[in-house]
């Protein structure tokens, strides 16, 4: 295994490979969430690189009691083991603090003084961006788009273009609660960890060129991407929280690390089936190939007849 350390002075110039997987402690991993951890931790270690945990933990209002510590009983009980300590966002604040600063000092950035009910869901027309009306106080922190279209070359998903004025609109990088956005957090630590590619689920492929704009502004590298199909379940419904923690409990960390190779087209041996879990595992870093990974969804999931 290869290990390298972090070089706190140049974190993101890591050459090696190095992959991670960012859960928020929101509720248990669903069965969608454990595709990613596998699939995140699979490419990593097949290309003989790190795998970091970090847990996303800003959102503090969407935080669960004891949803970190359930989420790492997952992982272990699979034999997903992390490259070293797991680093929670929460206590990366000062790190955010300064991203903010930076992107104020050039005028990046602008406060904006307009509610959710002022803009409902439609594009931010601009209306703060050279200055609030009087009157108004400042809620959240926008960063300034151009209009140029950023274009990512996804691993599974393929070309992916965004124009970010068109199709986004200035977005929010604080929020009005104070709680720093998860693209401006996701950014700084993807560079500061040293993240060579970032493996997860296709619903985050569409706020991917709002974080390689951010890196972009910030002078962060650009990750490698590869977002994972979505596991919905017969009615095309993601998959609630609770379906992870069942599948667990009730199928057992082996039948549910097989049903998560199925579902990511590896075709795991039927033998595995009797295996202990880190025997799948070595099964699967042996076998893993990310182009059979499918770019949408090809097995249902069914969640209440155990995975
Ligand atoms: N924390 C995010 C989530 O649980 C994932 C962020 C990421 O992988 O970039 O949905």
């Amino acid at each position: 295994m290869i290990s390298a350390s972090l070089d706190a002075r140049h974190p993101g110039r890591i050459s090696v490979y190095c992959g991670r997987f960012a859960p928020s402690p929101s509720g248990p991993l669903h069965f969608g969430s454990l595709v990613t951890a596998l699939a995140s931790y699979l490419q990593a270690r097949s290309r003989g690189g790190r795998w970091l945990v970090r847990m996303e933990d800003l959102d503090t209002p969407r935080n669960q009691p004891g949803a970190a510590t359930t989420i790492l009983r997952q992982l272990d009980s699979l034999g997903l083991r992390p490259d070293g300590a797991v680093l929670a966002q929460s206590t990366r604040l000062r790190a955010y603090r300064e991203a903010l600063a930076a992107l104020a000092a050039r005028h990046l950035t602008f406060p904006c003084g307009c509610s959710r009910q002022d803009l409902g869901e439609a594009i931010y027309p601009g209306t703060c961006r050279n200055g609030l009306a009087p009157g108004r106080q400042a809620r959240a922190v926008r960063v300034r788009v151009s209009g140029e279209t950023i274009v990512l070359q996804d691993e599974i998903q393929g070309e992916f273009r965004q124009h970010l004025s068109r199709e986004v609109g200035d977005f929010v990088v604080r929020r009005a609660d104070n709680i720093v956005a998860y693209h401006l957090a996701v950014v700084v630590d993807d560079a500061w960890q040293g993240i060579t590619e970032v493996v997860r689920g296709a619903d985050l492929l569409d706020s991917t060129p709002r974080q390689i704009y951010l890196q972009r502004l910030l002078g962060l590298p650009t990750p490698r991407y590869a977002h994972l199909p979505i596991a919905a379940d017969a009615q095309g419904q993601k998959l609630s929280k609770q379906t992870g923690a069942r599948a667990i409990a009730e199928g057992g960390p082996v039948r549910t690390l097989h049903a998560c190779l199925e579902y990511l087209g590896q075709r795991p041996d039927p033998r595995l089936q009797r295996a202990m879990p880190s025997e799948v595992l070595e099964w699967g870093v042996a076998h893993w190939d990310l182009s059979k990974v499918p770019r949408r969804a090809t097995i249902i999931v069914q969640p209440d007849q155990g995975l």
